[in-house]
């Protein structure tokens, strides 16, 4: 499976633990992700990452894109729905193409752990 991964800037902590959390899991995927989120992931786990800009840089519309083209096939964006974002209708495009395509989207990690699952039970075919 080709999977994104993008953390806002409060939530980069809960990224990293997670992937290194699910290493065993996401080390049998394609792990694309923005510029910051892709390099703090890498540096903490080993995985190898497509890295995309950063996000308020275009990275959230180079994943975009990708969704849109019928190239990633899942999308874990951990929001800071607490903070202004200044690339805030990047976001919304992000999430708007994700559901205009059907592909699985988490915005937060309760979401994210029950894609875990569902990889699991992908992998073991
Ligand atoms: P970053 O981008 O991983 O480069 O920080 C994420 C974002 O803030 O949209």
């Amino acid at each position: 499976m080709r999977i994104a991964f993008i953390a806002h800037d409060k939530k980069k902590d809960d990224i990293v633990d997670f992937v290194k959390r699910y290493k065993n899991v996401f080390k049998n995927h394609e792990i694309f992700a923005t510029g910051t989120t892709g390099k703090l992931i890498s540096d903490a786990t080993g995985i190898k990452i497509h890295r995309f800009l950063s996000g308020p840089m275009g990275g959230d519309q180079q994943i975009g894109a990708r969704v849109a083209q019928g190239d990633m096939d899942i999308v874990i964006f951990l929001r800071d729905p607490l903070t202004a974002q200044p690339h805030e209708p990047d976001i919304s495009a992000l999430l708007r193409i994700c559901d205009v395509h059907c592909v699985p989207l988490a915005t937060n990690l309760g979401t994210a752990e029950i894609f875990v699952k569902a990889l699991r039970n992908y992998s073991e075919g």
